[in-house]
């Protein structure tokens, strides 16, 4: 799958890139991620590409015009290699929030197009023409789009098939749809010490039986849910 990002700080991307599961399935050629730098499509000298708002206030507004072109020059390029229409995600405290359902959508689709705020925000009539969805990592304020992109595309890009180096992994984390522990939170895991400052890994893990060890893992999944977060027990499964 693809990613295109518009963005001031491509750099920032750099951290999706070059670390961890993500870059590995980026190296495998299992995703691409195309960064934009948005001062690329200013109409002066000095790359501008925000100004201030009509009706006055604080701050700045990015502008319609560098953003639109940008995303038809992105829709061009992604034309150019097969695909799209791609939809054209931006980020922002008004959008949909994030879950593990949304992610699972994204990952289904082979290209999406995403737009980094910056400043006050953007242009409404930028995103009345042009953008498709809003996504909002939560509420809460981040100073650029470009954290909770990231966070979207790392999350999305470990549901392909295998970005992960064991399959299952991916079925039983916190909020999988599928699995023994589905809609609930991760269980405990354990690791080497058997015993660390003076506390005892359950002896039902050590036990070797696979059943058992199941059961054990699904109730304290269940138990952790109903500590952390007892909404998740009380929602619908398909949200
Ligand atoms: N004035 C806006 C906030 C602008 S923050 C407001 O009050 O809603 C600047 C940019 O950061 C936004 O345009 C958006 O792209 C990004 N951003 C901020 N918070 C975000 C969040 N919770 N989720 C996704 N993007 C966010």
């Amino acid at each position: 799958m693809r990613f295109d990002i518009l963005t001031l700080f491509p750099d920032m991307f750099d951290a999706v890139t070059r670390y961890g599961i993500t870059r590995r399935a980026i190296e495998r050629g299992l995703a691409q991620l195309h960064c934009h730098q948005l001062r690329d499509y200013a109409h002066d000298a000095y790359k501008t590409i925000d100004d201030r708002p009509y009706g006055g206030g604080p701050g700045m507004v990015m502008m319609a015009g560098p953003l639109t072109e940008a995303v038809q020059d992105i829709r061009s390029q992604q034309q150019s290699a097969g695909l799209g229409p791609a939809p054209v995600v931006l980020m922002s405290p008004s959008g949909q929030p994030i879950n593990q359902a949304l992610v699972d959508r994204i990952a289904t689709q082979p290209c999406w197009t995403i737009i980094c705020g910056r400043y006050e925000g953007v242009d409404q009539r930028f995103i009345d023409q042009q953008v498709d969805e809003l996504w909002s990592l939560g509420d809460f304020v981040l100073s650029g789009g470009e954290i909770a992109a990231m966070a979207v595309v790392d999350a999305a890009i470990r549901r392909l098939p295998g970005a992960l180096g064991d399959e299952q992994s991916a079925i039983q984390e916190s909020f999988s749809v599928q699995g023994p522990a589905a809609g609930l939170l991760d269980w405990p895991h354990y690791t080497r010490p058997e015993v660390f400052n003076g506390a005892a890994v359950p002896d039902v893990l050590l036990s070797g039986h696979h059943e058992r060890i199941a059961d054990w893992r699904r109730k304290a999944a269940l138990e952790a849910t109903s500590r952390h977060r007892p909404d998740l027990l009380h929602k619908p499964k398909s949200q």
